[in-house]
This record gives structure tokens, sequence and C-alpha cells, in this order.
């Protein structure tokens, strides 16, 4: 089992911003920017490119919410989206509140505060 597949079923804690019947969204606890968050599938599938159509399609999908919902709340430039995969093999899709190009390239990170994460994943949720 993935640790994303233990952290959709709860046994592993997280900072949730929202779920339906196929996805789960959270907060990266490793953040490059403030509001980092990952969408994943509830499917536990290891590489984006072998979901099946309509999975691939549906995560896009919510995706596109949550990040509109970032936008919203989330000072940036923009939200960049990344999928890499190397470190978990459990399809997730990572939203990125970017305000310089190095906010995308996963080499500086974000110390945050639990009260800083709870904060953020309570704006997104709402403006979903
Ligand atoms: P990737 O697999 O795309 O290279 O990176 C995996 C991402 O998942 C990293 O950004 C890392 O910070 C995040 N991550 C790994 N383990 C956990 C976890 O237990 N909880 C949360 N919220 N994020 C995690």
């Amino acid at each position: 089992m993935s640790i994303f597949t233990k952290i959709i079923k709860g046994e592993i804690p997280s900072y949730k911003v929202a779920e339906n019947e196929h996805f789960y969204a959270f907060l990266d606890i490793n953040p490059n920017a403030k509001g980092h968050t990952l969408v994943v599938p509830k499917k536990e599938v290891n590489k984006l490119f072998d979901l099946d159509e309509e999975l691939y399609n549906g995560l896009m999908s919510f995706s596109r919410k949550i990040a509109l919902a970032m936008e919203k709340v989330i000072p940036c430039e923009r939200i960049g989206m990344s999928v890499i995969g190397l470190e978990v093999p459990h399809v997730h899709v990572h939203l990125i509140p970017l305000q310089k190009m190095e906010d995308i390239q996963f080499i500086k990170k974000v110390t945050l505060e639990p009260s800083d994460f709870e904060a953020v994943a309570k704006a997104i949720a709402e403006n979903i």
C-alpha cells in the first residue's frame, strides 16, 4: 500500500483540501511554496500515463477545480502543475503557487507551522 493510500484511508494524517469519489487533494508536507497541493486518484496506479483515459481526464478536471480555488486565495503569479512521481509511486499532480521559475524546480522548500497548513487548506477548500 502506498503512503498516499494510507493518507486517503486516514491511517496517516494530512491537511485535506478536497475529496470526491475518485480523487483526494491534500497539502504537500514539504512544500515548494505555501499552498503546494497534491491531487491523487484513490486508485493506486504508479504512473500518470498508465491511468485509463477516463480517470486521467477526471484527475485533470479535479485538479483544475483545486487550482482555480488556489489562485483565488494565494497571492501568486499563477498556479503551476507538475507530475513527477520519482519519490512516491502513486500518481499525484503537484499544484504549486508560482512567483518565479525556481518555485517549480523542487530546489527550495518553505517551512510552515501546522497553523499555516491548516489555514491555507481551509482557505482553498472554502473556495472550490
Ligand atoms: P514525487 O514522487 O512527485 O517526486 O514527490 C512526492 C511528493 O510527496 C514530495 O513533494 C513530498 O514532499 C510529498 N510527500 C511525501 N510523503 C508525504 C506525506 O507523508 N504526506 C504529504 N502530505 N506529502 C508527502
